[in-house]
């Protein structure tokens, strides 16, 4: 019986020993539910996630809203910390910056914030001395969309985040969409925080081999399930394991068979098993390892 898109896909079978998901959006999940689709909430989300060996989660809320709703739930829920940052297409939108992408894509119809970057930031930097705020992210750089005026925006906001991450001495998560060499090369001139994340990553195995040679962290998400990412597969064939992480970056980035359907750090096992069949890892030993870099980075929950 065909499944209709947008439900919530059945529980995975359980991982043998638990792991943490590096980077997940729980506001954001009702935003993507088709009508009539339940959303179960955060308690019954981080529930059915521990039920299957997803033990906690890294919550990031990257606008002004979402960072300061993190920052609530981290403090309600013991499987969540959170991270808070301004995301650099936020960035673009609090600068005022509206332009036609260099493809010809309208940019995002979306009004300019009231705050200022400037505003945006402080603010960023009062909730990220949050004893449960242990990440500056996700930001970085996003050149899908932007424009000139707009990428000379985040990388002004990236290096703000960059000092303060560093001020804070937190580990910092970066958003790297379609700019590689540049968020490498922002980061070598500014020097990356002591913990450098990257979420998602999309790079090929060129530049993993390069992010691990500096020692960053290299965090896969659904891609890694998908068809056509045999890039990202390569990728993670090179990262060595103490510099390795997992994450749903849900309600985005469902893992395959179940594209299209709502995500949530329940179905972060499905990557995990792909990474361990990828890399050609023993699965439990592998989500100990995981587990364990988490923990090392964020920790203690
Ligand atoms: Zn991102
Ligand atoms: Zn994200």
């Amino acid at each position: 019986m065909a499944r209709r898109r947008g439900e919530w896909p059945a529980d995975p079978e359980p991982l043998p020993a638990p792991v943490i998901d590096n980077h997940t959006h729980l506001e954001s999940i009702p935003e993507v539910l088709d009508d009539g689709v339940p959303d179960p909430g955060v308690a019954a989300q981080l529930e059915r996630a521990a039920a299957v060996g997803v033990a906690a989660a890294v919550q990031i809320g990257c606008d002004l809203d979402s960072a300061e709703v993190s920052v609530r739930w981290a403090q309600e829920h013991p499987r969540l910390v959170a991270g808070v940052a301004i995301h650099p297409n936020e960035a673009v939108l609090h600068a005022g910056v509206r332009e036609i992408a260099p493809d010809g894509l309208e940019p995002a119809p979306l009004p300019r914030h009231t705050a200022s970057l400037d505003d945006a930031i402080a603010r960023i930097a009062e909730l990220a001395r949050g004893e449960r705020v242990r990440t500056v992210g996700e930001t970085g750089l996003d050149f899908f969309r932007a424009g000139e005026e707009g990428r000379a925006v985040q990388r002004e906001s990236f290096r703000a985040h960059i000092a303060l991450a560093k001020e804070l001495g937190l580990p910092m998560q970066i958003h790297d969409r379609d700019a590689h060499a540049d968020v490498l090369d922002v980061l070598s001139r500014d020097g990356a925080p002591e913990v450098t994340v990257f979420h998602c990553f999309s790079g090929d195995a060129e530049m993993a081999a390069e992010c691990a040679r500096r020692g960053y962290y290299l965090s896969f998400a659904g891609p890694v399930t998908f068809a056509s990412a045999d890039a990202v597969r390569d990728a993670a064939a090179v990262v060595p394991a103490t510099q390795l992480l997992v994450e749903t970056d849900a309600p985005y980035l469902t893992p395959a068979p179940h594209r299209g359907a709502p995500n949530a750090p329940y179905l972060l096992p499905m990557t995990v098993r792909r990474l361990a069949e990828v890399r050609g890892d023993d699965l439990a030993w592998l989500c100990e390892r995981l587990h364990a870099n988490a923990t090392s980075i964020y920790g203690p929950w």
